[in-house]
């Protein structure tokens, strides 16, 4: 029976430790987090982002716009952040209403306020390993794995989904590590035999159960990013759960695994761009 890994505790861990870096020198840093129109699951999002911000003692900004908002007013509500002294970091919520041009909105962030590490630049960064800010998602599995002890040096590390936000990023923070790495998609032939040489098997595809305890090699770790909803209506994984947990060593939940961590990441990189702006 797979240990799980509590990402709850890792990340309060870490905000913890961002809460005495503040308190202890006494730093005034803030987040603007933007959200457009009123997508449900945007504003809870939203609102733990703004809660985490609290816990960890950095000053939230919500600017949220009407879902008519056009592009060209997006990028001036930026460009008026970039410019404010008060706001470290920039966020902008996703998904975008159709009429924003994504791209447009993630390269007018300043690179040193894009705590989402959405900019080419910063992209580009992660693959070359030099880094100011870690994705988030993938930032936050490999601090589950560094909780753990849990080294992916020579490991057989297969990434289940190929997304700029979180599989290629995934596979770059392993391939820095070491891993020998291996990014399946939709077009993947035979996805159960590759699943199965995973030493550690990580799945950001948003399918329900799209990962069976079949695909699984006995002993692996398995790391579950997917946030769907099951037949009740509840969150739920990738991951066939209870059966996967059986044959695996590690295993992350959902909820409660990956998606508190991808937050945490985001204060630590909100607390590293006010160093950086600093310096
Ligand atoms: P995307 O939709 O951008 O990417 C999904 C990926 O899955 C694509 O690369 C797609 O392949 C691949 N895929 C789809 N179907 C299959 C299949 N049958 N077999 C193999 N691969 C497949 O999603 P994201 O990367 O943004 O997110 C993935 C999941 O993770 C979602 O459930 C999302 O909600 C969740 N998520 C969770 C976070 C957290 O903090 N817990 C943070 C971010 C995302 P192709 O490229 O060929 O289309």
């Amino acid at each position: 029976m797979a240990k799980i890994i509590d990402g709850k505790a890792v990340s309060a861990r870490i905000k913890a430790e961002i809460r005495q870096e503040i308190e202890a020198e006494k730093l005034k840093v803030g987040l603007a987090v933007v959200i457009v129109g009123s997508d449900p699951a945007s504003r809870v999002y939203v609102n733990n982002k703004k809660k985490d911000c609290e816990a960890c003692g950095i000053i939230s900004f919500e600017y949220a716009l009407p879902g008519d908002t056009t592009n060209d007013e997006l990028l001036e509500l930026i460009g008026t952040l970039n410019e404010d002294p008060k706001i470290n970091g920039i966020l902008v919520q996703q998904p975008l209403p159709k009429q924003i041009n994504v791209q447009s909105v993630n390269e007018r962030i300043s690179a040193l306020k894009d705590v989402d590490a959405f900019r080419f630049e910063n992209m580009g960064r992660i693959v070359d390993g030099n880094f100011n800010f870690l994705p988030c998602t993938p930032g936050g599995i490999m601090d589950l794995l560094h909780s753990e002890n849990i080294s992916v040096s020579g490991k057989e590390c297969v990434v289940v989904g190929r997304s700029n936000i979180v599989g290629k990023p995934m596979a770059m923070l392993l391939l820095h590590e070491n891993a020998t790495v291996t990014i399946c998609h939709s077009k993947t032939v035979d996805l159960a035999a590759i699943c199965r040489r995973a030493d550690v098997l990580i799945a950001a595809v948003g399918k329900k159960g799209i990962i069976t305890a079949d695909m699984i090699k006995p002993g692996a770790v398995v790391i579950d990013v997917g946030m769907n909803k099951n037949d009740e209506g509840k969150l739920c994984g990738d991951v066939d759960f209870a059966a996967v947990a059986e044959k695996s060593s590690y295993i992350t939940p959902v909820p409660g695994g990956v998606g508190p961590m991808t937050r945490a990441i985001l204060m630590k990189n909100t607390i590293k761009a006010y160093r950086l702006q600093k310096t």
